[in-house]
């Protein structure tokens, strides 16, 4: 048997074991994986001991995304201009960092038949996933994109690191309205709104009175529809939640592992009852 592990700490409870469990079964692929809490101090070790041959590879999650990068081999261009890993394959004893949430996210978009090249785009937030998702759209040739952030100076950094890819500009709190009403997609990445402890705050990342007119994306996925999708098909907005995406980047991570298209319909079903229990 093979191995995939989920590096994490604490490892919470994650969908991608299910998800993973059942593509791997579909695929009469004798894997298994696993979710490991790894404390930082050992991440050298247990990252070490993924170049054994009964391991395919990993993903990483909070707070390993950038710590892992310096124990690898090598990383892809979209792990290296992202910043961070989420997916590692073991390639005979040598360790490949890659991003999958990128590509998860444009496979989401497609799933709208929504196509961002050339439209302008709104990112809300600055954090891991906004990095995920800027390097996304401005790879894909959006005409322009905005970004919001409360803490404006990571959205000032997060606009510096990527100015090369395209036009990119931080909004100020009193532009906002301005930028949500001229969107073609609204992108929501901040954790506003997202189920906390088993809590979920009804809030939405917009200031009351403003609302989207385009595609609308909520990288949220627990619950199935937070404040600011419920208001933006309220508004007649096409919308979506994060479920879409953690597949997508779930999938492409499990085709880097097995060099297999992944069953993504089983993937999806496996992640609902997980998140939706009978
Ligand atoms: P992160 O790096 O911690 O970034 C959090 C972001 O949320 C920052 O921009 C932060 O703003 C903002 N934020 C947090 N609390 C806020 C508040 N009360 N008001 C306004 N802004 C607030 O987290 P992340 O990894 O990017 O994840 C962000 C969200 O995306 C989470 O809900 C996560 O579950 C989701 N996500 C989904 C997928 C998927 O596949 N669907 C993948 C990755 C992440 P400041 O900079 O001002 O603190």
């Amino acid at each position: 048997m093979k191995r995939v592990y989920l590096l994490a700490y604490p490892a919470g409870h994650s969908v991608s074991p299910a998800m993973q469990n059942a593509a791997f079964a579909e695929r009469g692929l004798d894997v298994r994986y696993e979710a490991l809490e790894v404390p930082p101090a050992e991440l050298p070790e247990v990252v070490a001991r993924f170049r054994g041959n009964e391991v395919l590879g990993a993903n990483v999650t909070i707070p390993h995304k950038l710590a892992v990068m310096p124990l690898l081999d090598e990383l892809t261009a979209a792990a290296q201009a992202i910043g961070a890993v989420n997916t590692i394959v073991n390639r005979e004893g040598y360790l490949v960092g890659h991003n999958t949430d990128a590509d998860g996210f444009l496979l989401a978009l497609a799933d709208l038949a929504s196509d961002p090249s050339g439209r302008s785009a709104l990112l809300l937030g600055a954090g891991g996933a906004a990095r995920a998702v800027a390097f996304a759209l401005l790879s894909s040739g959006v005409a322009r994109l905005d970004i919001y952030n409360r803490t404006q100076e990571r959205a000032r950094a997060l606009a510096g690191d990527f100015q090369a890819l395209g036009r990119i500009e931080v909004v100020t709190p009193e532009k906002l309205s301005n930028s949500v009403s001229s969107a073609d997609l609204l992108v929501n990445s901040t954790s506003v709104g997202m189920e906390q402890g088993g809590v979920t705050e009804d809030i939405s990342p917009l200031p009351v009175g403003v609302a989207p007119s385009g595609v609308v994306v909520d990288l949220v996925y627990r619950p199935p529809e937070t404040r600011l999708l419920r208001e933006a098909r309220a508004a007649g907005c096409l919308t979506q939640n994060g479920l879409p995406m953690l597949i997508y980047q779930g999938a492409e991570a499990f085709r880097i592992w097995t060099s297999q298209p992944a069953p993504v319909e089983v993937m999806f079903r496996a992640a609902r009852d997980q998140l939706v229990p009978r």
